[in-house]
C-alpha cells in the first residue's frame, strides 16, 4: 500500500516499467529505450516529472487532444459561424492544431464537405505559444443542416501533455485509444519506481543506487545489461532529446531501431542526384549547419508517415546554397513526386514548423496500423484511505513505515558493503538500536542487528545476509519489523507526497532527541564522548544511502559549514532543527510541496506558543523554548500507536 506513482500508464506519454516488464521491454527490443529509475518520494524527482512527460509527449505527440461529439442539438453548430469551445484539462502551449471531422448516423442532408481553416481551424497558434486557456474552433460548411453527430477532433502536440483524451461534450476526458507515437518505433521515453516494492529487486538488478538515474538501452541487446548512463550537465528537455538523438545515431548499423531511418547527413553530391530523379514520394532535405539538431528532430518526426522521406544535409558549401537558393539555415528543400523540387518557405525555421509542413502535404499520411499504442491503464492503483491524525504526536506507524522503507529498500538497493559503506551502516544501525524510540519488538530487532554486525569478521557484507535476518531468522523468535507501508503523520494529500522523506526527518530528530535526554545510551558503542556522534552518523548516512542524491548533496553542504560548532547534545538537537527549517525554506512552492502541509518555520506558533517572541514587532524565535518543545514532541512519551500494525 502507499505506492505513490508519479508516471501514469494510460495517462502520460510515459512508458511506466515495473519488475514484470522492465527486462522483457528493454531486451532485444525493436527500439532504443532511455528509463529513467526515480524514486516517487524523491523531491528532486518529482519537480523532475513535468519535465519527463513533457519530453515523453514531445517525441510521441501529436495526440488528439479531444475529441469533440455534438449532441444532435450542438450539431446545428455546424451551420456557419459557429465555434466549438474547449477547455483542455491542463493549460497547454499548442504547436499545431489539426482538426478533423467525421460524420456518424444518417446526416440531414447528406454529409456536407467541411471547409476549415487551417485543417480547419483559424490558425491560433504559431510557436512559440503562449498558453492557452481554451480552444476555438469555427468551422463552416457548405451544406448547412443538422447532423445526428459528429466528431470534432483537435491534434496538438503540448509541452505539458494532456495525454489523449476525448472529452464528451462536457464530460469528463477519457483517453483515445489510436494515439499515435512518433518517435517510439525508435527510441522510447519509460519511467520505473524503484520506490515501489515489487520493483526493488529488480532496481538492484540495475544496480540503482540513487534518484533519478537515467539509463539508455540499446535496440536489440541480446544479453542483460544495466543500460549506460545519461550523465548530462543538465536534464534540460532539450539536452536530453538531444542526447537521446545521439545515442540512436550511435547505434552501429547492425542493431540500429528498423523504424529509426538514418540520421546522418548526405553530401551535397546527392542532393543534387536526389533532384534529378523522379519518384512515388516526396523527397525533403533539411539543410543545417553541424551543430543543429532540426534535422535529426524532422526526420524522427515524421518516421510514422509514408510518401516522405526525409533526409538532413550540412550545408556549409555556399555554393551549393545558392545554386539551391536556400538563403538561411536551416531550411528545407523539398523534392515533390512529378520532380518539381524547391525551397519551402515556412514562418519560422524551427522543427515545429517544418515537421507540421510536410505532415500535411497532400499526399502524404500516417502509416495504417503501425505501432502498439500506449501501454494499458494500471488498474491496480489502490484508493488511498485517509487517516485522521493530530499533528503534535508522533506516530509509531510513521517510524516504523520509514524504518521497513530504509531497511528492506533504501539499503538493499546495494547488493553488498564494504568500506566506508559498511562502516556507515553498522554505526547507523548501533544509533538506532540504542535510541530508537519505538516498540520493543523492534528495538529488539534493531539490538539484534546490531550485535550481528558486529560480530561479523568480514570486510564485505551480502546485503542479502541483512535481509534473511531481518526477514527470516528474528522472525522465527516473534521479532519483526511491519513489512508494510502506513503512514499516519507522514500522510501525502497525494500519493507521491510527504512518506518517506517525512519519516526519514521524523526518524533523525528522534535520534538526536535520544542522544540529547539519555546520555548514557551510547555509552560503550564508542559514540559516547562525541557530542557530534549521532548528527554525524546521520549525515553519514544521507550522504551514502539517501536515494536522493541531489537532497544528500545539499545536506552535505550544510554540514560543511556549520555542523563543527555543535559541542553538546542539545546543540545537535537544535542544530538539526534549524537545517530542517532551511530546507523547509529553500523548498517552499517546490512541486514536492503538499499543499495541505506547507513549508513554513516550524514548529507553528499555534503548535509552540511559547517558541515564538516577538522582540521589538519582529518574530523570533526562543531557542530554550523550542529546545524543550523538540524533547517533548520527539520523546519517547509523545509517540502514539494509533494505526500501528
Ligand atoms: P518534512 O520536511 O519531511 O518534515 C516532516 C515533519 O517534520 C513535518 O511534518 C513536521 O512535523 C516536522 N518538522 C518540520 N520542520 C521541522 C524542523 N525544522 N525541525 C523538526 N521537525 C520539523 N527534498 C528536496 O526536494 N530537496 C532537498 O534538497 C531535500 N533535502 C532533504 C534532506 C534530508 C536529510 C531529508 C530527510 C529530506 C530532504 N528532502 C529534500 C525532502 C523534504 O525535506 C521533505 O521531507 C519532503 O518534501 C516531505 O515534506 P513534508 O511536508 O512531509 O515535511
Amino acid at each position: 500500500g502507499g505506492a505513490a506513482r508519479l508516471y501514469r500508464a494510460g495517462e502520460d506519454a510515459v512508458w511506466v516499467l515495473d519488475s514484470g516488464s522492465v527486462r522483457g521491454a528493454t531486451a532485444n527490443s525493436s527500439a532504443a529505450w532511455l528509463v529513467q529509475f526515480y524514486s516517487s518520494w524523491c523531491g528532486h524527482c518529482i519537480g523532475y516529472a513535468p519535465t519527463w512527460r513533457a519530453l515523453a509527449a514531445d517525441v510521441r505527440g501529436p495526440y488528439p487532444l479531444a475529441l469533440w461529439r455534438c449532441s444532435a442539438s450542438a450539431a446545428a453548430g455546424l451551420h456557419p459561424g459557429f465555434i466549438p469551445r474547449m477547455t483542455p484539462p491542463a493549460p497547454v502551449e499548442i504547436w499545431e492544431v489539426g482538426c478533423q471531422v467525421r460524420m456518424t448516423g444518417t446526416p440531414l442532408p447528406p454529409p456536407p464537405s467541411l471547409s476549415w481553416g487551417h485543417r480547419g481551424l483559424p490558425r491560433l497558434s504559431s510557436p512559440p505559444d503562449p498558453l492557452v486557456e481554451s480552444l476555438k474552433a469555427s468551422a463552416t460548411t457548405s451544406a448547412p443542416g443538422l447532423y445526428p453527430s459528429c466528431v470534432l477532433t483537435f491534434i496538438s502536440s503540448s509541452v505539458t501533455p494532456p495525454g489523449c483524451l476525448e472529452s464528451r461534450f462536457f464530460e469528463a476526458p477519457v483517453p483515445v485509444p489510436g494515439c499515435f507515437p512518433y518517435w517510439a518505433a525508435a527510441i522510447r521515453v519509460a519511467a520505473l519506481d524503484c520506490a515501489e516494492e515489487k520493483n526493488q529487486e529488480v532496481c538492484r538488478a540495475y544496480d540503482i543506487h540513487f534518484y533519478p538515474t537515467f539509463r539508455y538501452f540499446k535496440a536489440f541487446t541480446k544479453d542483460f545489461t544495466t543500460g549506460e548512463n545519461f550523465k548530462g550537465p543538465d536534464r534540460e528537455l532539450q539536452t536530453v532529446r538531444r542526447t537521446m538523438i545521439n545515442f540512436l545515431q550511435n547505434h552501429t548499423d547492425g542493431n540500429r531501431p528498423p523504424a529509426c531511418p538514418s540520421l546522418d547527413p548526405i553530401r551535397p553530391s546527392d542532393v543534387l542526384s536526389l533532384i534529378d530523379k523522379r519518384g512515388d514520394r516526396y523527397v525533403a532535405v533539411l539543410l543545417e549547419d553541424d551543430s543543429s539538431y532540426v534535422g535529426r528532430e524532422v526526420i524522427l518526426d515524421l518516421i510514422p508517415y509514408e510518401s516522405i522521406e526525409v533526409r538532413r544535409a550540412l550545408g556549409s558549401d555556399t555554393a551549393f546554397l545558392q545554386k539551391l537558393g536556400v538563403p538561411s539555415l536551416p531550411s528545407c528543400y523539398l523534392i515533390y513526386p512529378n520532380g518539381s523540387h524547391g525551397p519551402v518557405t515556412v514562418g519560422k525555421p524551427l522543427r515545429s514548423f517544418f515537421s507540421s509542413y510536410l505532415r500535411s502535404l497532400p499526399g502524404v499520411r500516417k502509416k495504417p496500423g503501425s505501432l502498439p499504442g500506449r501501454p494499458s491503464r494500471d488498474e491496480s492503483s489502490e484508493a488511498v484511505v485517509w487517516r485522521d491524525f493530530d499533528r503534535s504526536k508522533l506516530y509509531t506507524a510513521d517510524l516504523e513505515s520509514g524504518l521497513h522503507h530504509l531497511l528492506r529498500v533504501e539499503l538493499a538497493a546495494h547488493r553488498s558493503l564494504a568500506g566506508a559503506e559498511l562502516k556507515t551502516l553498522k554505526d547507523f544501525i548501533t544509533v538506532l538500536a540504542k535510541l530508537f524510540p519505538g516498540r520493543p519488538p523492534v528495538r529488539k530487532l534493531l539490538e539484534m542487528l546490531q550485535e550481528w554486525l558486529a560480530s561479523l569478521p568480514l570486510d564485505r557484507i551480502p546485503y542479502d545476509a541483512v535481509l534473511d535476518l531481518v526477514n527470516n531468522k528474528m522472525r522465527i523468535s516473534g521479532i519483526f519489523l511491519t513489512n508494510h507501508i502506513k503512514w499516519v503523520g507522514c500522510q501525502g494529500s497525494r500519493p507521491e507526497l510527504r512518506g518517506y522523506s517525512c519519516s526519514l526527518w521524523k526518524l533523525f530528530h528522534t535520534l538526536t532527541v535520544g542522544a540529547g535526554t539519555h546520555p548514557k545510551a551510547l555509552d560503550g558503542t564508542g559514540l559516547e564522548d562525541d557530542p557530534q556522534a549521532v548528527l554525524q552518523t546521520i549525515r553519514r548516512y544521507v550522504h551514502v544511502f539517501f536515494g536522493c542524491k541531489e537532497c544528500g548533496e545539499h545536506f552535505e553542504e550544510m554540514a560543511k559549514e556549520s555542523i563543527d560548532s555543535v559541542k553538546t547534545p542539545d546543540q545537535a538537537i537544535l542544530w538539526l532543527w534549524k537545517k530542517h527549517n532551511l530546507v523547509n525554506s529553500r523548498l517552499a512552492g517546490h512541486p514536492s510541496e503538499d499543499p495541505k502541509f506547507p513549508k513554513v518555520p516550524w514548529p507553528s506558533p499555534d503548535l509552540c506558543p511559547a517558541c515564538h517572541e516577538e522582540i521589538k514587532g519582529l518574530g523570533t524565535w526562543n531557542e530554550g523554548q523550542v529546545l524543550l518543545f523538540l524533547k517533548q514532541h520527539y520523546g519517547r512519551d509523545n509517540l502514539v500507536d494509533t494505526h500501528s500494525a
